[in-house]
């Protein structure tokens, strides 16, 4: 994948469960894409590599990525949602 130069810190795109829809009439996981600046909210330290998770639920599979931070802060994925809604 070709990486847009000018610009320091990298950007990776990865797919995330975003739960905002419980509690109400679509109380079911959706898998959403972001483009994420690859960089720690806390430290803004480099953002672990992503690997491919897959897991059932409610009788579905999905597959979401999932990383950690070689800076050891955890990137909750209501966070990254909220960070990509901001834009
Ligand atoms: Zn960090």
């Amino acid at each position: 994948m070709p990486t847009p130069s000018g610009h320091d810190t990298p950007r990776r795109t990865v797919h995330v469960i975003d739960r905002s829809g419980w509690g109400t009439s679509g109380a079911y996981p959706a898998i959403r894409a972001l483009t994420l600046i690859w960089a720690c909210l806390t430290c803004q330290g480099p953002r672990g590599i992503p690997q491919k998770h897959r897991f059932h639920e409610d009788g579905d599979w999905f597959t979401c990525d999932r990383w950690d931070n070689p800076c050891g802060h955890v990137d909750m994925y209501v966070s990254v949602l909220n960070e990509s809604r901001k834009g």
